[in-house]
């Protein structure tokens, strides 16, 4: 069985993984999609490629307008470039070929499918939620039962979702295996797995501040929201 990934890592995230901007959590994410991916993997060497090619460029002269230009080229270049290497026909490893779980997922969670201990979160979907050592994301493996939608599901603040066995639908997009779905707090969205078999999947939040969601706990009654 080919598989080929539809749905992928967005210039601003991988740019951000590219120069060590981003925090674990999200990295995790970042690179487990990366590990099923031939083509952001391709995106992500340019990148680095590229942007050592700029940093010999810029001399300490340059004015930060400057940079801001360069870094819109750049952006120019990885799309032309993304856009030439999607309709070149050469053949790429599949995701079939790797664990359900890949690495560095599959450290974080000592070992494949087949030794995770689920909890389960109601109406029979499970999670397991994953340590790190970033306090600003909630990293957490999630099994949605066959056809059901995704549950504790938050609409505020960042979220990506990284599919790794099913499927789950989000409105008319089918998101597979290998595929991740960036949402942020513009989105309304509602990942449903799809009917033919349970979807693990995993999620990356921004982690909830207490006090704000204690603020929001005692002004929701009065605003009714
Ligand atoms: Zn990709």
């Amino acid at each position: 069985m080919t598989l080929h990934v539809q749905h992928h890592i967005s210039d601003e995230l991988l740019l951000d993984y590219a120069t060590g901007n981003l925090t674990e959590g999200w990295s995790i994410a970042v690179a487990t999609h990366l590990a099923l991916c031939p083509t952001c993997r391709d995106r992500l060497s340019f990148m680095e490629h590229t942007g050592g090619q700029l940093l010999e460029a810029v001399d300490e002269n340059d004015s930060v307008a400057t940079s801001a230009n360069s870094w819109a080229a750049m952006k120019t270049k990885l799309s032309s470039e993304g856009s030439s290497r999607a309709s070149a026909a050469k053949p790429v490893a599949t995701p079939a070929d790797v664990p359900v779980l890949p690495e560095p997922l599959r450290s974080y969670l000592g070992g494949d499918v087949e030794v995770l201990k689920w909890k389960a979160l109601g109406r029979g979907a499970y999670h397991i939620p994953i340590k790190t050592g970033d306090s600003e994301s909630q990293v957490r493996l999630l099994k949605i039962p066959a056809g059901k939608p995704v549950p504790e599901h938050s609409h505020g603040g960042r979220e990506l979702t990284l599919v790794l066995k099913g499927a789950f639908t989000d409105g008319a997009t089918v998101f597979k295996r290998g595929d991740i779905e960036e949402a942020d707090e513009t989105l309304t969205h509602q990942p449903v797995a799809t009917p033919d078999e349970d979807c693990i999947c995993l999620a990356v939040t921004d982690a909830p501040l207490k006090f704000k969601s204690l603020l929001v706990r005692l002004v929701q009654p009065v605003l009714g929201i």
